[in-house]
């Protein structure tokens, strides 16, 4: 108790700017608008609705979102004109897939054209993204549609046991505060958070962030999984593991999870959920856990999602894997339906065989097809499928996979002290039998991993240009940590 009041004295005066800390004593609930509380209030009612009511509403919303576009966005009238669509054909949620699939590629090069020439007219934020796809393009929101996808967030972590306005440690890689003082406090529409910059975490600065964090008593932490990671790792190393009985929840977001994340995370926090969540900056599709398993439910309240088989184009199977296509219910600025969003989940139950939700489950969420490498005689093989379950990275703090040709693959493995050549030449076998002789296979030891602007630690930098068309790509045996 001592070190935390400690900690909270010298914690107080580097807690940012006079702006920041007005910013800190305005609740979350005088940050939101009407939508949250609409929204909100939806998701309430219409948990836990039969199916069949579920899908009249969905039906309902599709027509509309549909209508509005064919009638406002000239790129979709054009689009439905040259597929032979009209919105009338819409009589049951099977019809969606009548509807012509849109791309990355479609909104980047005609913007324009697909933006709302009716409403909504006010409040537009243009929004960009791709740094994780390659495709870089831009949007446009409405500013209403932020309070709806915090309304759907607190739902979705309320599972987790998250309350509107807890206190949460944020662990997302922006850059904030000092070396000295990596840290600012604020105020958002879900929560009251602390940010921590991961751009200074090291194993000598990581005792300020855990003093920073016993002083403000999160109860979650919300987190990019590389950067949770890190974080999770030097706590353990320092021997904390345990130590943060408080923290009752790990959000995860905004970044694949993969299991052996997951697994420090849980082995950091032994007393924490750790609750992963997958949505996109388009706002087209929103997934979270089950708050009895580790599937994710697709939200029905948010929009249409469909997993496709890459070969066939039809509803992958169950247990399958396939690409994502979304289409929001929300968004009218710049609609996006039947959207093809380049990133692979393998079908689960449905219903979802923990909780019995008549909704659609993703078993896992595969990653983006940008975490897919290719082997000398063409095959993909998924980043998923190289996750090691055993201890072979235990002694590595951080790890990077490189492709710059067809057929070759750089590792890159930063050490911990304890690492040995033993260490290195058995990553080298296991990888390897891993990846096939059509791969070779260069592990290099560095002193640390970069992280991309943005303060994520991306996991595979894939210089190829990927095209996913289908073809076996993942061998993973599906094992959970
Ligand atoms: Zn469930």
């Amino acid at each position: 108790m001592l070190v935390h009041q400690m900690a909270r004295r010298l914690f107080r005066p580097v807690l940012g700017s006079a702006a920041g800390r007005v910013n800190a004593r305005i609740p979350p609930s005088l940050k939101v608008g009407r939508e949250f509380r609409t929204v909100r209030s939806l998701l309430r009612d219409s948990s836990d609705w039969p199916l069949e009511k579920l899908h009249a509403w969905q039906l309902e919303r599709l027509r509309s979102v549909v209508t509005h576009a064919a009638v406002h966005v000239p790129g979709y009238s054009r689009l439905f004109r040259d597929a032979g669509f009209d919105p009338r054909d819409i009589r049951s949620l099977e019809d969606v897939r009548r509807l012509p699939f849109t791309s990355k590629e479609m909104f980047r090069d005609a913007l324009a054209d697909f933006t709302s020439g009716g409403p909504p007219r006010f409040g537009r934020m243009y929004v960009t993204t791709g740094g994780s796809t390659g495709i870089p393009f831009g949007f446009n929101q409405h500013k209403a549609l932020f309070d709806l996808d915090a309304a759907f967030v607190v739902e979705a972590w309320g599972l987790a046991g998250f309350r509107w306005g807890d206190r949460v440690g944020i662990l997302r890689g922006s850059f904030v505060g000092t070396a000295e003082a990596p840290f600012r406090q604020y105020n958002e529409s879900l929560y009251r958070g602390l940010e921590l910059s991961t751009y200074y975490l090291t194993p000598e600065s990581y005792p300020r962030y855990r003093n920073a964090l016993h002083a403000f008593r999160p109860t979650a932490l919300h987190v990019y999984p590389s950067a949770g990671h890190i974080f999770a790792t030097l706590a353990a190393e320092a021997g904390d593991a345990g130590g943060f009985p408080e923290i009752r929840a790990i959000f995860t977001a905004s970044e694949h999870l993969h299991p052996w994340q997951a697994r420090s995370l849980r082995k950091a926090f032994p007393q924490a959920r750790v609750f992963d969540l997958y949505s996109n900056a388009e706002k087209a599709v929103f997934t979270s856990w089950c708050d009895r398993a580790d599937v994710h439910h697709a939200w029905p309240q948010y929009g249409i999602l469909e997993v496709l088989d890459p070969t066939t184009g039809q509803d992958a199977a169950e247990g399958a894997v396939g690409e994502i296509v979304a289409t929001s219910f929300w968004n009218l600025a710049t609609p996006f339906l039947r959207y093809r969003t380049s990133d692979r989940a393998r079908v689960g139950t449905s219903p979802c065989r923990a909780c019995g939700r008549p909704w659609k489950t993703l078993s896992r969420i595969e990653g983006r097809v940008q975490e897919l490498v290719v082997t000398a005689d063409g095959r993909f093989i998924s980043m998923t499928a190289l996750n090691m379950h055993n201890d072979l990275f235990d002694h590595v703090r951080q790890f990077q996979f490189t492709q710059r040709e067809v057929g070759r693959l750089e590792l890159r493995v930063a050490p911990k002290p304890d690492f040995t050549p033993e260490h290195q030449q058995r990553i080298q076998r296991e990888m390897e039998s891993k990846l096939g002789t059509a791969m070779q296979l260069e592990v290099i030891v560095v002193d640390a991993i970069p992280r991309t602007r943005a303060g994520k630690l991306r996991f595979l930098e894939q210089y190829l240009p990927i095209q996913y068309e289908g073809g076996p790509v993942d061998d993973d045996s599906g094992e959970q940590p």
